[in-house]
């Protein structure tokens, strides 16, 4: 795919992991990308390798994202593009999760991603316009145990997407989700998630998904060939919430015979 010729994109938490990918996909079709993160090292690395800018960024503060738009303007003109991928996996059973790390989630996962839409609309109106895409994930669509302050902080995502597409479509600023299942990163990686064939029975297609995956969709979404496409979402799940995959195993109604899903898929 082409089609990010002349964009200038700010890609948050893309130092490694999805947004690295996200970034080097919209590079290879064109756009120069703006890589934002807390890791420094590796922001910086990621960013060379595609000719982009790296700045150190905290999603959660509101002057942080007025530093990152005036010096992305600054050096190259413009912002055509958001991608507000930065963000935590954290969680434990209702009864035991604090209110202390339930609203830390909240503030990066989602309070970041208000901040994010709000700071770049002026910007985006001055070019004309401009596409915002948020990371959510299969946490927001249904409900995974475990995980009170990421599956809020996820479903309120999805609904600040389709709210901002509601208001910012007149600016000619659309807005959409991408909603990754289980996919590779460091994040995961901690979770004991597996590369491979056969290696996550829920999804239809057997497996976990590569962060490049999500990059195809986030860089189409960015693109305009995605024009007309606004308040929608992507989800990148190898299907596991269509519903229950067909395996040589049945699914666990009395005990003991559920595929096993290989990583602990409530934290995602
Ligand atoms: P990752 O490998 O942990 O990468 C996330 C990046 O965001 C890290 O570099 C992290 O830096 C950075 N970050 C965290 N808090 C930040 C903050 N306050 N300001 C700026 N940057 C911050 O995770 P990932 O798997 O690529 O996930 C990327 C996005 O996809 C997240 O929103 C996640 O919820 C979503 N997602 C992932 C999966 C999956 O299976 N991997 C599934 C569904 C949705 P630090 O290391 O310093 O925290």
């Amino acid at each position: 795919m082409s089609g990010l010729q002349d964009k200038v994109v700010i890609v948050t938490g893309g130092a490694r992991g999805i947004g690295a990918a996200v970034a080097a996909r919209m590079a290879r079709d064109g756009a120069t990308v703006v890589v934002t993160d807390l890791l420094d090292e590796q922001g910086a690395k990621t960013a060379s390798e595609i000719r982009g800018l790296f700045l150190r960024h905290d999603v959660t503060s509101e002057d942080g994202w007025k530093s990152v738009v005036e010096a992305t303007v600054e050096r190259y003109g413009r912002v055509d593009g958001l991608v507000n991928n930065a963000g935590i996996a954290a969680g434990t059973p209702l009864e035991s999760e604090t209110l202390e790390q339930f609203e830390r989630v909240l503030k990066v996962n989602l309070t970041g991603v208000f901040l994010g839409l709000k700071a770049v609309i002026e910007a985006m109106r001055t070019a004309g316009g401009g596409s915002i895409v948020n990371i959510a994930s299969i946490s927001g669509l249904i409900g995974l145990p475990g995980v009170s302050g990421y599956g809020a902080s996820k479903w309120g995502v999805r609904g600040l997407t389709k709210i901002a597409a509601t208001e910012l479509g007149r600016h000619r600023i659309r807005v959409n989700a991408v909603n990754p299942g289980v996919i590779y990163t460091p994040m995961t990686m901690e979770r004991n998630a597996q590369l491979g064939e056969g290696n996550f029975p829920p999804a239809p297609l057997g497996r976990i998904g590569v962060p490049e995956e999500i990059g195809e969709a986030v860089s189409f979404l960015i693109s305009d060939a995605a024009s007309y496409m606004t308040g929608a979402e992507i989800t990148v799940d190898g299907g596991w919430t269509s519903g229950q995959a067909m395996t040589t195993q049945h699914p666990d109604t009395t005990g003991g015979t559920a595929p096993d899903p290989g990583v602990q898929v409530n934290s995602l």
